[in-house]
């Protein structure tokens, strides 16, 4: 294995914390954000109400502040995804309140300026460079499929709202051993179908079989492929920004590799999660689609809380099956897969009782 180096870190959840700056033409407002320190210490504060019992101290893996660029947190992300390649299961995923900057890390603001590239175009242009460039004797194959999870049950619900698991590329027929086909893009896209989900034990290993795999040989087919999603996103939504605040989206990568020498087969999958905002609705003011969608998302993200506290506790009973989210996940959870979470804290004092539920949803699981 050459990319052991990420082994050594403790179990194999890694939680990185990530701090967006006050955004330029906002004043700037008092900051919950007292220290940071070296080995992953955070100190947060309550400014409106000052004194010692108002500080907290939080212990990651690392933190990350307002200052560190693009390029620096993809270098501490880089080895976890290197290691596809080697044949692990990789998750990564983005947690936080909305506008705490879950887009801006895993994705970025601009995806035509390759500075501002977030993890996901970093990875994957990451992994064909690799690709290209490693043991002569294996040759690499990536495909990605996109897909977006939005409200969790379908019985209940009317047809548009009852979506679990949407594919958000073009569909494409797709049967087994989707690396030997040529792909049909078909533009007409079905932005919401609704796919079942598969053991991930299924002979494939695909938990969601039936969303479009798209064989990608570039950074430019992935960025093309990406644009298609997003774009399909925002047809899909009648309010983009409050839809894209309530779905979790996830980008997965899958590689296979083939030994030429001995035909030996190994395979690696990398999964990408922008997660729904974290924050917590008023019930006492939410009604109707907007009460229901706050339950699903509680119930998924604290089901994905769940499980990853369980593998934390090596606890026998992972309970995977609580939710649509950790399903998908599954393969990428838990086992010999490595996971890790961006903890996204927006500095501003109107934030600082999200910013302490995100945080303590993070330390239970670290
Ligand atoms: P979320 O996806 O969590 O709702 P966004 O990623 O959309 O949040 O971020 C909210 C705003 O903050 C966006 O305008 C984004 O460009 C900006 N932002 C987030 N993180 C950073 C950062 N590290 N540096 C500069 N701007 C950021
Ligand atoms: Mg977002």
């Amino acid at each position: 294995k050459l990319y052991n180096e990420v082994q050594d870190l403790k179990g194999n959840i890694r939680v990185y914390c990530r701090i967006r700056p006050f955004l330029p033409g906002q004043s700037r407002k008092q900051t919950t954000i007292q220290y940071i320190g070296e080995n992953g210490e955070l100190v947060v504060i309550n400014p409106l109400k000052p004194g010692k019992d108002s500080h907290r101290l939080f212990k990651f893996n690392k933190v990350f502040g307002p200052a560190t660029t693009q390029e620096e947190v993809f270098r501490d992300t880089q080895p976890l995804i290197r290691s596809v390649l080697d044949g692990y299961n990789v998750c990564i995923f983005a947690y936080g309140q909305t506008g705490s900057g879950k887009t801006y890390t895993m994705t970025g603001p601009n995806v035509t300026s390759v500075v501002d590239w977030g993890v996901n175009y970093r990875a994957l242009n990451d992994l064909f460079n690799i690709s290209q460039n490693r043991h002569s004797s294996i040759t690499y194959e990536v495909g990605v499929q996109m897909v977006e999870i939005y409200n969790e049950q379908g019985a209940v619900f009317p047809p548009r709202t009852c979506n679990i698991v949407i594919s958000i590329l073009p569909f494409t027929c797709f049967p087994f051993g989707w690396l030997n086909y040529t792909i049909l893009l078909f533009m007409v896209s079905i932005d919401l179908h609704t796919l079942g989900i598969w053991n991930t034990s299924q002979p494939n290993g695909l938990a969601v079989p039936d969303a479009s795999m798209h064989p990608v040989k570039s950074t430019s087919d992935v960025l093309e492929l990406m644009n298609i999603g997003l774009m399909n996103r925002a047809v899909g939504a009648t309010a983009l920004n409050e839809r894209s605040s309530r779905s979790h989206s996830i980008l997965t990568v899958h590689v296979r590799g083939t030994d030429l020498e001995t035909n030996a087969v190994l395979r690696g999958c990398l999964h990408l999660v922008d997660l729904a905002g974290s924050e917590r609705v008023d019930r006492s003011e939410a009604t109707g689609d907007r009460l229901r969608e706050a339950q699903h998302i509680n119930k998924s993200l604290s089901a994905l809380g769940d499980v990853i506290f369980a593998l934390a506790q090596k606890n026998p009973h992972v309970p995977y099956r609580n939710s649509k989210l950790t399903q998908v996940l599954q393969s990428s959870l838990g086992g010999q897969a490595k996971t890790l979470m961006f903890v996204q804290l927006n500095p501003d004092v109107e934030s600082y009782s999200e910013t302490i539920s995100t945080l303590k949803f993070a330390e239970r699981v670290s």
